[in-house]
Formats: C-alpha cells, sequence, structure tokens
C-alpha cells in the first residue's frame, strides 16, 4: 500500500477522541496519511548536550538540572514562581509564567531534564520558554529527550506535544511494522541512496540522527519532483498525441522562410544573434509535427516584437491566420502600427481590434477576420472575445504573458484548432518556476540587446532631495531629450491613509507649472480614455509631448527611443517586475539613460544614495530598491522577485502544483528538481506507456494515490 492511500479517518489512530478529531480537522487533517504529511517545519536536537554555561544566543541549552531553590518575583495575581536550578556547569533561573503549579513538581533536590531558550538578564542565565520531563530514577529511558523532536506547523488548539504523540502512534499502527510501497523506480531510489518510503516518513518526523534526517528530506524532496515532472511531461505527451493526428508536418525546418527573409533585408539593422537563435528555434518548431509551445523571454528592449512578427510570417505564407495579443490597448496600438510599417508593404493584410472598435466597424472586421481576409490581427483580448471567429487561426502570440491568466491564454488557444503558441516576457521567468509552472514549454532566450545601447544608469534618491533630481532632467529636457516620471497613485482620491503619498494627477500639474513650465507636459492614466491615450502617446513619440507624466500604464511595452529619463517617485511602492519595466522604457536609443528611484522616508533622513533608508520604508521595499540598484540583467532580477515575494504571488502559480508541494521548495532545492525532470522525462520518453516493471510504480501510483490531484497545469 502506498502512504497516500492510508486514507483510514484520523479517528482510527490510537489518541484521537472527538476532541482531538476536532482539531485535527479545523487543521484540514482527516486522514492517517493527511496527518503523516503535515511535516515538521523543523527539528529540535535533544541528543545534543548543550549545558548551561553554554549556551549561545538565540539557541538553546539542552541539560539535567537539579533544582535548588524556589523564590517568586512579582505580586497578588502576578506573582510568578522563579526556579533556580543548576547543572554541572552553571545556575540559571526559570521563570514560570503562568505555570505557578510547578511549584509541587520542581521541589528542591528533584532533577529534570531541561530544554529551553536562554539569555543573560540581570547578572543570571534566565529561560521563560522550557520543555523539561522528569529525570528517571535509573538516569535514563527519557521520552522526549535524548533525540531529535519534531517541530509542527501550529493552527488552532494544537499543540506540539498533542501532534507528536499523534504522529507517533499514527507511524506504530500504520508504518512500522506494516508494508509502506516505495514511490520510486528502484534504479534511480538505489543510484540516489533514498530510504525507503517507509524509513522516510518515520525518519522525517522522528529522525535517529540529524545525518538521517537529511537523508530523509533529500528522498522526500526527489518524491516530490519526481512526480510534479512526471504530470508536467505526460501532459506535453497528451499535447503531442492528440496532435499527431491534425498536423501535417512541413519540410523546411529551421532555415529562414521567403516572406521572413525579405522582411529582414528591409530592415536598417542586423538581427541579433539573440532573435537569429529564437526564429530558428521557433521555425524549427512550426515546421514540426507537433504545435509549437514556446516562451520567449528577452530583457526590455531586446527585439521580441520583431521575432514575433517573423513568426506571423512563417504562418501566413503557410496560408494561416496570426493574432498578436497585448495586454493593452496602447501596447496593441503600437505593435499594429508596427505591423502595417513592416509587413503591409510585404503583402500581409493586418487588421486592429480591441474593444473599443465601433460597433459598424467591428462587424465589418469580423467578416473579414472569419472569411480569411485579414492574415495578422493584432490586439487585447477583445482577440478572444464571443462572436469573433477565424478562418484558419495557426498561431497565437501572447505579448507580455505575465498578464494574462491561464484561463486567458486557453480562450484565445480554443479559437483555432491546435495553434501554435508563442509566449512573450521581459520578466524571465526564474528557471525553477520555468520547470514546474510552465514545465512543459520550451523556452527561448534573447539575452544580446541590439548594439548600441548603453546601459541605464540608476539613482537612489529621497524624495526630500527632489530638486536635485528635477534639475538633473532638465538638463537632459534642455538638450533635447525626453523624460517619463511614474506615480503610484492616480489622484488624491485613491489616497487613502498613505498621507503624503504624491500622485499622478497633482505632480503632473505641479511637474507643468512650477518645475518645467518651459517643457510640454501631459498626463497618461488608466482612467484617460483610449482615444486620448492613443494621442497623447503619438505626441510623446513625436517628441512635441516632452514630459509624460503617468502611473504604471506606462510599464509595459511602450518604445519611445528619446526619452532618456525615468524618475519613478515613491518607488519603494513598486514590484520588482514593475520596476524593472519601467526602468526598461529608457535606454532605448543611444544616448545615455537615467533612472531615478526616489523613496519616501520621514523627517530625519539619512545619507542618501548610501542605502542608509529610514522610516517608512519596509524591509521587503528596501532589498527591491538595493535589487534595482545593483543588477540590470532581468534574469537576475527574476530570481531575486521569487525570492523576496514567494512564489505565491506569481500569476498561474496556484494551478500549478508548485504550491501543493510538501517538504520541497523549487527555488530552495533546484538542483533536485532539475534532477527529478531529468529522470522524469527520461523515462517517458524511453517507456511513455510507463509498462517497464521498474515504471510500473509510477502509473499505479498515480491512479492509487494521485500526489496531485487538483493540479492543472
Ligand atoms: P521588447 O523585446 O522589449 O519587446 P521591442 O521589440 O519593442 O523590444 O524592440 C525595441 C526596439 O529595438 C524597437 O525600436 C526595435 O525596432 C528595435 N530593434 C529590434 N531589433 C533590433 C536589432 N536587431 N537592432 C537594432 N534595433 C532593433
Ligand atoms: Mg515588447
Amino acid at each position: 500500500m502506498f502512504l497516500g492511500s492510508i486514507s483510514r479517518p484520523i479517528a482510527s489512530i490510537r489518541g484521537v477522541g472527538s476532541k482531538a478529531e476536532a482539531m485535527l480537522q479545523k487543521a484540514g487533517i482527516t486522514t492517517v496519511a493527511g496527518l503523516l504529511r503535515r511535516y515538521p517545519r523543523d527539528w529540535e536536537d535533544r541528543n545534543q548536550y548543550v549545558p548551561l554555561a553554554r549556551f549561545s544566543l538565540n539557541s538553546r541549552a539542552c541539560t539535567t538540572v537539579t533544582v535548588i531553590d524556589q523564590q517568586w518575583i512579582g505580586f497578588g495575581r502576578m506573582r510568578t514562581l522563579k526556579l533556580i536550578v543548576r547543572d554541572e556547569t552553571a545556575k540559571a533561573a526559570l521563570l514560570c509564567f503562568k505555570q505557578n503549579f510547578l511549584e509541587k513538581k520542581f521541589v528542591p533536590g528533584s532533577r529534570w531534564f531541561i530544554s529551553g531558550k536562554f539569555y543573560h538578564k540581570n547578572g543570571e542565565i534566565q529561560s521563560s520558554a522550557f520543555d523539561y520531563e522528569a529525570l528517571g530514577g535509573d538516569g535514563g529511558g527519557s521520552k522526549s529527550f535524548g533525540k531529535i523532536l519534531p517541530v509542527y506547523p501550529l493552527s488552532g488548539d494544537l499543540t506540539q506535544k498533542m501532534l507528536r504523540k499523534l504522529v507517533e502512534n499514527a507511524l506504530e499502527q500504520f508504518v512500522n511494522g506494516e508494508t509502506v510501497e516505495d514511490e520510486i523506480p528502484g534504479s534511480i531510489a538505489a543510484r540516489e541512496g533514498f530510504l525507503s518510503k517507509r524509513d522516510a516518513i518515520r525518519a522525517i518526523h522522528f529522525p535517529l540522527s540529524m545525518e538521517e534526517l537529511e537523508k530523509a528530506r533529500r528522498s522526500l524532496i526527489y518524491t516530490e519532483f519526481f512526480y510534479l515532472e512526471i504530470m508536467i511531461g505526460k501532459r506535453a505527451l497528451e499535447r503531442k498525441g492528440a496532435a499527431a493526428d491534425v498536423r501535417p508536418s512541413s519540410a523546411a525546418g529551421g532555415t529562414l522562410s521567403a516572406l521572413q527573409q525579405r522582411l529582414i533585408e528591409r530592415l536598417s539593422f542586423e538581427l541579433t544573434r539573440g532573435q537569429r537563435e529564437a526564429i530558428t528555434e521557433i521555425n524549427a518548431d512550426m515546421s514540426g509535427p507537433y504545435p509549437m509551445a514556446r516562451l520567449l523571454q528577452g530583457d526590455v528592449g531586446s527585439g521580441k516584437t520583431l521575432v514575433a512578427f517573423l513568426a506571423c510570417l512563417k504562418t501566413i505564407e503557410e496560408g494561416g491566420q496570426a493574432v498578436l495579443m497585448a495586454p493593452t490597448e496602447l501596447l496593441a496600438r503600437q505593435h499594429a502600427e508596427n505591423a502595417a510599417r513592416l509587413l503591409e508593404p510585404l503583402g500581409v493584410r493586418p487588421a486592429f481590434l480591441t474593444g473599443n472598435v465601433s460597433s459598424q466597424g467591428r462587424r465589418e472586421l469580423l467578416k473579414r477576420l472569419a472569411g480569411g481576409e485579414v492574415d495578422l490581427a493584432v490586439g487585447t483580448h477583445a482577440l478572444f472575445s464571443a462572436g469573433v471567429e477565424y478562418r484558419a487561426l495557426n498561431l497565437v502570440v501572447v505579448d507580455e504573458q505575465h498578464r494574462f491568466g491561464v484561463t486567458q491564454r486557453s480562450r484565445i488557444m480554443a479559437k483555432g484548432r491546435m495553434p501554435d503558441l508563442l509566449m512573450m516576457s521581459a520578466t524571465p521567468i526564474p528557471r525553477s518556476l520555468a520547470f514546474t509552472v510552465f514545465g512543459d514549454l520550451e523556452v527561448s532566450s534573447i539575452r544580446d540587446m541590439p548594439p548600441g545601447r548603453k546601459p541605464v544608469k540608476t539613482h537612489l534618491a529621497s524624495q526630500s532631495s527632489e530638486k536635485r533630481v528635477y534639475d538633473f532632467v532638465r538638463r537632459e529636457l534642455a538638450a533635447g531629450r525626453q523624460a517619463y516620471f511614474v506615480y503610484p497613485l492616480i489622484g488624491d482620491d485613491e489616497n487613502t491613509g498613505d498621507s503624503g503619498l504624491k500622485n499622478a494627477v497633482s505632480m503632473a500639474e505641479r511637474l507643468a507649472a512650477e518645475i518645467f513650465p518651459e517643457f510640454s507636459t501631459a498626463l497618461l492614466h488608466s482612467r484617460v480614455d483610449e482615444e486620448e491615450k492613443r494621442r497623447i502617446m503619438e505626441s510623446f513619440r513625436r517628441g512635441e509631448t516632452r514630459i509624460l507624466v503617468a502611473t504604471s500604464v506606462v510599464e509595459v511595452g511602450v518604445d519611445v527611443p528619446n526619452a532618456s529619463c525615468m524618475v519613478i517617485e515613491h518607488a519603494e511602492r513598486f514590484g520588482l517586475s514593475a520596476l524593472h519595466q519601467l526602468r526598461g522604457r529608457v535606454g532605448r536609443g543611444s544616448e545615455q539613460a537615467y533612472c531615478f528611484l526616489m523613496y519616501s522616508e520621514q523627517a530625519k533622513h539619512g545619507n542618501e544614495g548610501q542605502l542608509n533608508f529610514r522610516g517608512s520604508l519596509t524591509e521587503e521595499g528596501k532589498q527591491r530598491l538595493r535589487v534595482m540598484l545593483e543588477n540590470s540583467d532581468g534574469f537576475v532580477i527574476a530570481e531575486e522577485d521569487l525570492k523576496l515575494r514567494g512564489p505565491g504571488q506569481i500569476a498561474g502559480i496556484e494551478q500549478s502544483g508548485y504550491l501543493k508541494l510538501g517538504l520541497a521548495d523549487p527555488v530552495r532545492d533546484i538542483r533536485e528538481l532539475i534532477k527529478a525532470r531529468e529522470d522524469a522525462f527520461a523515462i517517458l520518453q524511453q517507456d511513455p506507456g510507463l509498462l517497464l516493471p521498474d515504471h510500473r510504480v509510477i502509473s499505479r501510483l498515480m491512479e492509487e494515490a494521485p500526489p496531485f490531484e487538483e493540479v492543472n497545469l
């Protein structure tokens, strides 16, 4: 029997009465297996004798003591028992807050095992949080000392003592003497020296040594990853299997198609190496028998759009339609304009579709889409709304894919018949996520930039030195450049409780009237209507507007090479990927560009630039600014982001099984993850049906005790 199949109710564990049952159920534990998979969050090594004189700050002492005196501190209801004890090395005071009943137990002369957190105070060694157990007459036979104890995550009224006891009982009744089956193919377990499942589950709760604990963790972590990757791999196989009879594979593999050649010849620049490699990989995928599922990642400004257009050309050339979907209307419009400029001369018929196209024009457009008179549809999520039909949608390109949910992606996919999928992102996906959440995607990475780009110079400044920043920007403007000013809020009405926060509306007025009266200023945020937005962007792009005051709507995709300054006020309020994207709006031309991250602080201000923050900055806020200052590589920033925020905040995670892992942490345990992935994929490749004797355990486990039931990859 697999561990996961021990579905007996918790009530069948010795010691679980109706009260304990209710408490466990409240904590989400209903079965024996559920309890055994409630892994400790830490372990307390009571094997290690740490005498009183040698406890170190924040660590514990674990020793045997003799009670030498009982004293009392405080008065009335605050009266508290203070026990004076000693071991071979020192004396200490145990403060028994709310435990005055210990007076009866800890009589002078009695001896105890003690484990607790100690500190120095008033010339004494003290503890007010300690565990104890009577030292048996013969000095041995302790229940909780001389071993390594699990420390469980608690909730509700659950206590460590209770969980320890119940887990111990559960192990005794259902695991120790029983046949708990191993879950990993024997050849892998032998290669890695894993513990048997039975030993591993016992040792993760009650390890006999720290070495055994480490072995148990390794075995269980690998197992979690292995099954996650098996699921991902099977998913990819199914997709390919379903596709094999739908798609003929076309001949020309990685080589450029005729239309692609023609576009490249018309460009005034050469493709970068990253772009060339990406299009080669994409072409190979698109010629293959299975639909492409590829993620194209590359830093802001690395030229992903062009790669997307090249991909579209191949589809169009073969008689299909392509869509290019962007998260904002602004960005969609920019793409549409580029498509018109670059692709129309090649005979491509592009169209632009957003929610705002008037009903008359819309009906006309839908007819052309359904009739196959449009080759490339560029737009927002309106591209997959009801009523939009395509004659032969063969390629879906999703720009800034992290802005779209999984459901949106599948809705656009459903408009075609197994279309190729190309997702693009300037927020690179950390490897740990690429292997889990996006586990069945192929990845192309553009790691170089078009030549001539200089890295953006990033500076930190406190809000109180805004004048120096504004003066700097004025010089840039005077030299003919343009600038962005970005704020976390649109207007005053949003200013709920955050007094003192600058907002876009009032700063637009102040910048125009007081600070830069000699330059033209415009204001852009999500409440500006689309037509107005378009006019503003157009004017900024032509250089008629010199200063664009905005919220994070300019975050994605907008491309104005003459802009050289990005000023982000209250920068600590923005997430890392937003900051990185915003900074990427400048430095797109050949001039040196600058990014100012301005942070708020309280009256007393630190040495600006020295990373000496004061006041309202949270630790995480500081960390983010530090990361921005020290890194320009989006790949590194994405990893840092994941470390700071944890995976829970990242789109698509919930559906992925990532959070259903128990012990394993894809970021921390990336090496195990890679190993498990390689093993799982190799097995699926060699034996897709999982029929070989050594692999049968995999299909049986997936059937009898699926590890990720509700996962939707
Ligand atoms: P992103 O990857 O951020 O979407 P874009 O596709 O918007 O980047 O490209 C940024 C700018 O770089 C555009 O103005 C584009 O025309 C230009 N560009 C793209 N590829 C090259 C290249 N190989 N050489 C020079 N400029 C390029
Ligand atoms: Mg882009």
